[in-house]
């Protein structure tokens, strides 16, 4: 098993963010999550946070270091889709996600550095998504916001890489969650043609890849796109 280290995984009130902070836990981690409502899984400290906010930011970590210590693995999972055709997609539409999920994970990573640079040790896990190198129709904000996350771990790994910091990516394809269960069934029906192992993941497999790219046994890699997509978009 890895050292036990302090884990922040964001949006940890459901979905994959919740199946990965129940990993941690399951693997001994000291696990704290962010929610803006609900609560994590049990064993974590839950504190309340809105990831485009960075004052709130900044207090969830203070909260957390008060309570568990430095955060030594940051997981930035939080993030939320507003689809739409570009010739319907509103400043609003693109600007929200970008902001969301782009401009957030930035706001989270820079506040966890902190210590991380002081440790001289730290594991930074972005989820992104399949759909960041692949595309997807009604997407342009999404893609644009997930694609992002790929040039800010590699510079953060260029940045921070001799310091004991790592940076990845990884990008899930299909999994069930909430946001899945909106996309329409015909659609849904259309990926899982398309995606060579003819299924949708659990959050759980997405999981305990982010847990063994976090983990002591990962600390050469870093810049990479792990993908987690049952061979849709093979990584690019
Ligand atoms: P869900 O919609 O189930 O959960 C999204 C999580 O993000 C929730 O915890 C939500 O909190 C949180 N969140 C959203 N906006 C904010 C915000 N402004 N501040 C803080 N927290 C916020 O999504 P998934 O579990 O499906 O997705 C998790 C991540 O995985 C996302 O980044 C998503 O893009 C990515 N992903 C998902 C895929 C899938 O197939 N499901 C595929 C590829 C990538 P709250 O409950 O308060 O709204």
């Amino acid at each position: 098993m890895s050292t036990p280290r302090t884990v922040l995984v964001t949006g940890g009130n459901r979905g994959i963010g919740f199946a990965i902070a129940e990993e941690f836990v399951r693997q001994g981690h000291r696990v704290a999550v962010t929610a803006r409502s609900g609560a994590g899984p049990d064993g974590t400290l839950t504190v309340q946070a809105d990831v485009t906010d960075s004052a709130s930011v900044d207090a969830a970590f203070t909260a957390i270091e008060a309570e568990l210590g430095p955060v030594e693995v940051v997981v930035a999972n939080a993030g939320i889709t507003r689809d739409t055709l570009l010739m319907r997609m509103s400043d609003e539409d693109f600007e929200t996600v970008i902001d969301t999920n782009l401009t957030g994970s930035f706001r989270v990573v820079k506040r966890a550095s902190k210590g991380m640079l002081k440790a001289r040790y730290g594991r930074i896990v972005l989820i992104s998504s399949v759909v960041g190198l692949y595309g997807g129709p009604g997407q342009a904000n999404y893609s644009a916001s997930k694609a992002g996350l790929v040039g800010f771990a590699r510079s953060i790994t260029r940045e921070l890489g001799a310091r004991g910091i790592t940076a990845n990516v990884v990008a899930p394809g299909f999994i069930e969650t909430d946001m899945t269960a909106e996309l329409p069934e015909a659609t849904q029906a259309d990926y899982k043609k398309s995606i060579p192992a003819g299924r949708f993941a659990t959050p759980t497999e997405v999981a305990k890849v982010v847990a063994w790219i976090a983990s002591d046994d990962a600390g050469y890699i870093s810049g990479a796109v792990i993908p987690v997509d049952g061979g849709l978009g093979m990584g690019h």
